[in-house]
């Protein structure tokens, strides 16, 4: 008489980047049980406390969208539908825009919380039918530039490192990453590294002394977007003390002679005025970083999310192009992908700067060779709007249908003065999404209910260019559908209305169909994983690319060579920028923002688990207890933060990890806890012009008394 054993899937977290396998035990109706996975590359087993309550997520209906509506009318409520009426209405709705105003009226805007095969029907459907390249992911908020850095100096958007690359380093360099917050299950890994090898150097250069900083034999309170200066400067001194690999340089790079003209004005000294590192710190971690036997780099928002992200991007990979450090175990720059897919949607192209198979859409001949995959006459050349610019246009009446999916961006995205005026300028909003807390959902007129993990099947990729099947492991509640399911059932529609003859190019029979059309892609291309299949992830587990039919290559360029016109690596002379929202008498205060450890962006899954909401229960403004002091405040008071665009009130808490000047406000609560407006009420929209990246982590603020 005894029982079948519950069934258990393997799957992978749909947290962070990390990508950590997780087995799922159910009883068929619901999950039992969460664990980690001993076989995934990612982990070996381990989860961080967010990946442990992954099932405690789990079976919550009231949490969730479960039927489609309709909203009539801007000011009528929204009605339940049927999915065949709703998807009736997005075709016609899409189809009227398109007739009328012409294609680019109508925008995409995404999330890398989307498995590879739902941003790839997404893709398809914007710039194969809809024909447009107003397709943009909240991934542009994440690592758009680490991708420009990573094209600037190594020829492609490809993550040189790996996991493994910890237990071989022999100094790791942390810049903008708080990685016990952000990414701890890597973090443990690290800490696993200096326990086994204990002369190994660490630096961590973050404006708030993070928990990150605690394991750092050196940290370096670098100011909010000064890292260029810090980074020059480290490289000037490499240079002085003839700390720098000359062969390396010869034989595998270009443009080295200019930066380095450029560099002679970085001295130790005039760069700690601009950073405000100590000049001997700065001495100490380049010849730490170019005297290590393999050094390694781990980055993430904090260079990314400034208005000169990629300068720092770029500036921190000159420091490994210089001493060599590139290419061998221990050692390369190695960003941390915030979301769980932001790099597969980068490979799907999922973005308005990217064509599939890390193609670009400003390349007359990538849009030929796409074109020619999807077997349409031509792909649309007019360039596309990134997220910022797209809700620019949006409020500026040009955008006519927006479909946002799996991400909130009435809470998400900086300056939401303008974004909510966009909302209700848009004609028609479409929100797919899974939880029913999103922000965004007060502005949409159609509301298709998503499945969520683990409801549903497809890949990511995590930050070491590692692809892990995610699989279903329950059926998605109520009437809720796969992302991918209900862009196709909309572009056949769609299709049959405008062009019959491309119903077919959306017939897909499951995810596997689609990952198969998407890998096949990838031919040719630096990430080539044409070979891989669902099958082959099957037998042999998740899998790095570029994949040559047997194995996944675990770093790259270990031959020197670049992807690049001439084979080399490129120096970029990077002149100094900082900020853009600078201080002033009447904003005195650098205001930051990031990660708490237990929450995930909008906390549409966290907040619903106790044990995680217990960490950090309100949003609070962190300040220096000098700051503090100087405005008669003390920690529980409820202060106003502002500045020319929004005010928010919270309590106030002192925090001698933040440097005198700096505040901080965890970035995971919006309006509705807020009161009002949420955080990004004061973030700034001003993006990196490379990147197209929004400046989220730094804003210039007044405090005063509530
Ligand atoms: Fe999930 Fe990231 Fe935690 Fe791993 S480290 S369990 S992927 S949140």
């Amino acid at each position: 008489n005894a029982r079948p054993a519950p069934p258990e899937v393997s799957s992978v977290c749909c947290y962070c980047g990390t990508g950590c396998g997780v087995e799922i035990t159910t009883d068929g109706h619901r999950v039992l049980a969460v664990t980690g996975d001993g076989t995934h590359p990612a982990n070996f087993g381990r989860l961080c406390s967010k990946g442990r309550t992954l099932g405690d997520t789990t079976g919550r209906p009231s949490a969730r969208l479960l039927r489609p509506t309709l909203r009539p009318a801007k000011d009528e409520p929204a009605q339940e539908a049927s999915w065949e009426h709703v998807l009736d209405v997005v075709s016609t709705r899409l189809a009227d825009a398109i007739r009328q105003h012409g294609p680019d009226s109508v925008g995409f805007y995404l999330s890398g919380q989307l498995l590879t095969e739902d941003y790839y029907l997404f893709n398809k459907l914007a710039r194969g039918l809809v024909a447009t390249n107003n397709i943009d992911s909240n991934s542009r908020l994440c690592m758009s530039g680490a991708v420009t850095g990573y094209k600037q100096t190594l020829g492609a958007d490809a993550p040189p490192a790996c996991y493994d690359d910890f237990a071989h380093a022999g100094c790791v360099f942390i810049a903008g990453a708080n990685m016990a917050y952000a990414h701890p299950v890597l973090f443990r890994r690290l800490e696993e590294a200096k326990a086994a090898k204990p002369e190994m150097k660490i630096i961590v250069a973050d404006p708030r002394r993070t928990d990150t900083a605690s394991l750092a034999d050196l940290y370096l309170p670098v100011l909010p977007g000064t890292d260029v200066a810090l980074f020059h400067a480290m490289l000037n001194v490499m240079i002085w003390e003839e700390l720098i690999d000359r062969d390396y340089i010869a034989a595998h790079t270009e443009g080295f002679a200019a930066l380095r003209a450029r560099l002679r004005e970085f001295t130790p000294r005039a760069a700690s005025e601009l950073c405000g590192v100590h000049e001997d710190d700065i001495v100490t971690a380049a010849r730490w970083f170019a005297q290590s036997p393999a050094t390694l780099s781990c980055y993430a928002m904090g260079l990314n999310q400034y208005s000169n992200g990629s300068d720092k991007n770029a500036a921190l990979i000159h420091l490994h192009l210089a001493t060599g450090h590139i290419g061998k175990p221990g050692a390369g720059p190695f960003s941390l992908t915030g979301q769980p897919n932001a790099m597969g949607g980068r490979e799907v192209g999922g973005m308005a700067t990217l064509l599939p198979g890390h193609r670009e859409p400003g390349d007359a001949a990538h849009r030929a060779e796409v074109a020619a995959l999807w077997h349409i006459p031509a792909l649309p050349s007019n360039p596309g709007l990134s997220a910022i610019e797209m809700f620019e246009a949006a409020a500026a009446g040009r955008i006519k249908v927006l479909w946002i999916a799996g991400t909130d961006p009435a809470q998400s995205l900086p300056e939401q003065a303008l974004v909510r005026t966009a909302l209700e300028k848009v004609d028609c909003v479409i929100v797919q999404e899974a939880f029913n807390s999103s922000e965004t959902l007060a502005y949409a007129d159609i509301v298709l209910p998503a499945a969520a993990w683990p409801e549903k099947d497809g890949t990511v990729t995590n930050s070491e260019r590692r692809i892990s099947r995610v699989r279903a492991a329950l059926p998605p509640p109520g009437a809720a559908r796969e992302d991918w399911r209900i862009v196709a059932a909309v572009a056949q529609r769609l299709a049959a209305t405008l062009m019959p003859e491309r119903v077919a190019l959306f017939e897909f029979a499951d995810a596997a169909a689609v990952f198969a059309e998407h890998a096949a892609t990838t031919a040719g291309r630096d990430l080539d994983y044409s070979a891989l299949s669902y099958e082959l992830l099957e037998q042999r587990g998740p899998q790095q690319w570029p994949f040559d039919g047997k194995i996944g290559r675990t770093r790259l360029y270990e031959d020197g060579m670049f992807p690049t016109a001439s084979g080399k690596a490129q120096f970029v002379d990077i002149a100094w920028r900082t900020v853009s929202d600078k201080v002033s008498a009447h904003f005195p205060l650098r205001l930051t923002t990031g990660r708490l450890r237990d929450h995930w962006h909008t906390m549409s899954r966290t907040a619903l688990v106790p044990a995680l909401t217990r960490h950090a229960e309100e949003p609070q403004l962190a300040m220096h207890p000098r700051d503090l002091q100087r405005q008669r405040l003390g920690s529980g008071d409820l202060v106003k933060v502002r500045n020319k665009r929004g005010a928010i009130y919270l309590p106030v808490v002192a925090d001698d990890t933040l440097r005198p000047g700096v505040a901080f406000i965890a970035m995971h609560w919006g309006g509705a806890a807020l009161g009002g407006q949420g955080i990004n009420a004061l973030t700034t929209r001003v993006i990196d012009p490379q990147s197209r990246q929004p400046e989220l982590k730094h804003a210039a603020v007044a405090v005063e008394p509530a």
